[in-house]
């Protein structure tokens, strides 16, 4: 394939013609759901990847990044600003306490406040009312970092009532299972979660289930595979 004169492994345009199949895919979702595609932010998910994939997407469109790690973004977020990527950065992966300070400085959003101890260390970090997400483990699987739902309204409350953090939704990842429908109804109960707290966002669905959370009500997907190919 012609990637192979792209020595980084990153070929821009089959970036974008991913990426145009993603957004396709988002739409017609969206669509089957009664939903405005424009409802939907695609947030690229470029953790692992090379810069020039990041450089790629922007320049393909995308307007917000994903990252999982606060140490892999130190060194990626800067060096693709100064490629001339102006994106909005999204943290999705878990947030150690003692790493909230750098977290605030390269972040926009926080997806991934995953307990109250996470959301004061944030608070505690940040210089102006920080953006974020609170993160459900809607299936209660033991590996997953979250709040248990039935935890959430109390969660909810303590979190909304500190004034350096503006709470504008929930986010989950759901389990991995071999047909991404077999995941609708966590959706839909995280769905309902954020309209009973009267919260606007909701991000939920990756590459293999993110058609089913666009259907469920998805305000945000998270996208990595589809858009950049298998991580290394
Ligand atoms: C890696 C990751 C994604 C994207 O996963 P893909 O399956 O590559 O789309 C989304 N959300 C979180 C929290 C992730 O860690």
């Amino acid at each position: 394939m012609d990637s192979l004169r792209y020595p980084a492994g990153v070929e821009p345009t089959l970036v974008a013609r991913r990426l145009a199949l993603v957004r396709a895919r988002i739409a017609a979702a969206a669509r089957r759901a009664g939903r405005a595609p424009e409802a939907v932010r695609l947030v690229a998910v470029s953790k692992t990847q090379p810069v020039e994939a990041l450089v790629a997407a922007w320049q393909a469109g995308v307007t917000d990044f994903g990252e999982n790690r606060v140490q892999e973004a130190q060194a990626k977020l800067p060096a693709a600003r100064e490629r001339g990527v102006a994106a909005t950065w999204h943290l999705v992966g878990h947030l150690q306490s003692n790493k909230a300070r750098d977290a605030v400085q390269l972040f926009d959003i926080l997806q991934s406040v995953d307990s109250l101890r996470c959301a004061e260390a944030v608070a505690r970090a940040a210089r102006a009312p920080m953006r974020v997400l609170l993160e459900v483990n809607v299936a209660g699987e033991a590996t997953k970092y979250g709040f248990p739902p039935g935890e959430l309204p109390v969660a909810y409350r303590a979190a909304a009532a500190i004034p350096e953090l503006r709470v504008e939704g929930l986010m989950t990842v759901a389990p991995q299972v071999p047909d991404p429908k077999a995941v609708r109804p966590l959706f839909r109960q995280l769905r309902r979660l954020a309209g009973e707290l009267g919260l606007r966002e909701c991000s939920m669905g990756m590459t293999d289930d993110f058609e089913v959370a666009i259907e469920e009500g998805a305000t945000m997907v998270r996208i990595g595979r589809a858009i950049f190919g298998p991580r290394a």
